[in-house]
């Protein structure tokens, strides 16, 4: 108790002026009027309009990544992603336990279903080792993944950057392109990690990225594919927009479409927000650093970012002992003002995913007992 009243002071200091602390709220103060106000005055609020164009310009630039496509939000970002590579009705689709509900859903839009490997312990996201466990008992039958005891073809893999935190996703892609398995990476959290040197979500086929109004910037709501590849960003950017082929008059089209597009509306917004995207991290990052000034004089560990890691510290976490005192610090903190929040529940235990191919889940399970978001917002008081 003596602790959690520590921490809780702690934070409370830390956003001053607040009645109740959020997890993480969105901060707007650059020209997000300006740009929403124009797309109003100019009548280009829907589903066309100059912002998309520069919200796709703009994540080119910051990602490296060779096309963006916009896209109404993460969760058919994803969904798009996987059929963009391939994925088909009844394959496995491996991919955490340990994720947010999105990765699932998007799987079991296309009737495919996951095969969840386990995490690691300092990333929260995939295991290589786990992975590889798992592509112990994957064979290749005429260049194409088939998992032994389902007899199931492997669609694809999606690794999820936890909370911002990369996963080796280098040697991931290096182990699934053994199997001929193509990797999507689930950047939804990740916008500005950078590890080894290059943007998250660029180094799969595809990687998709959410502008929710929980994560590090958003646009209200909106996502975006990035990929190297010209044939998929044209395909996406085709299948988002009704699959209509282009012409000035005539309504043709030429797939089963789907209304994916992201408003010009929502694209202002992500402009103005992606203008101040680095300030953003920089004052998250110095927020992280007091944290684990903090907490180093307490019993608990704070979520840090592993090695060749610039992370975005989209949010913070702390490591209870065990359950028990999970749930008590948790009562204690929301009761007395600051919002905390479990990890998801793990989507095996849910009755959808219950009788999902299951790798051993040791370390999800660990972290799911024990893990404690604590509120992360940009700070106006700054570093
Ligand atoms: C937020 C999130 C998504 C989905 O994004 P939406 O824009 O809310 O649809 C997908 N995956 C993960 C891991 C997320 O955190």
């Amino acid at each position: 108790m003596e602790n959690f009243l520590k921490i809780t002071t702690f934070i409370k200091a830390l956003y001053p002026g607040k009645a109740f602390i959020p997890l993480h709220e969105p901060s707007f103060f650059g020209n997000e009027k300006k740009y929403v106000l124009d797309t109003i005055e100019t009548n280009f609020v829907s589903s066309v309009g100059a912002y998309v164009d520069r919200f796709e310009e703009m994540m080119r630039a910051y990602t490296g990544a060779k096309y963006a496509i916009a896209i109404v939000n993460g969760t058919s970002a994803l969904h798009m992603s996987l059929m963009l590579a391939g994925v088909q009705q009844d394959d496995l689709v491996i991919t955490q336990a340990l994720s947010f509900i999105a990765t699932c859903n998007a799987i079991s839009y296309i009737g495919a279903s996951p095969a969840f490997v386990d995490v690691d312990e300092e990333r929260l996201g995939m295991s290589v080792a786990s992975l590889a466990q798992f592509l112990s008992q994957v064979t290749l039958q005429n260049g194409i993944p088939i998992h032994i005891p389902s007899g199931k073809r492997i669609g694809a893999c999606v690794p999820m950057h936890t909370f911002g935190m990369p996963v080796a996703i280098d040697e991931i892609i290096a182990l699934c392109n053994q199997y001929n398995i193509p990797v999507i990476e689930d950047a939804a959290e990740s916008l500005g990690t950078i590890y080894k040197g290059k943007h998250t979500g660029t180094y799969g086929l595809l990687g998709t990225y959410s502008f929710n109004g929980n994560k590090t910037i958003t646009c209200g709501g909106g996502g975006i594919i990035v990929t190297d590849d010209e044939i998929l960003a044209k395909r996406a950017k085709h299948l988002t927009t009704q699959a209509k082929v282009p012409h000035s008059w005539e309504f043709n089209h030429d797939a089963i479409g789907y209304n994916y597009r992201c408003p010009n509306l929502n694209a202002a917004l992500a402009c103005a927000q992606l203008e101040q995207l680095e300030s953003i991290i920089e004052n998250k990052r110095a927020t992280s650093n007091i944290y684990e000034d903090f907490f180093r004089e307490t019993p608990y560990k704070l979520l840090r970012e592993p090695d060749n890691t610039r992370a975005n510290y989209w949010l913070n976490a702390i490591f209870l002992q065990d359950r028990a005192e999970r749930d008590a610090f948790l009562e204690f903190a929301n009761k007395n003002g600051v919002m905390t929040r479990p990890i998801w529940t793990l989507m095996n235990k849910l009755p959808m995913f219950k009788d999902c191919y299951t790798q051993s889940l040791e370390n999800s399970i660990k972290i799911e007992n024990t893990l404690v978001n604590i509120p992360s917002s940009y700070r106006e008081q700054g570093s």
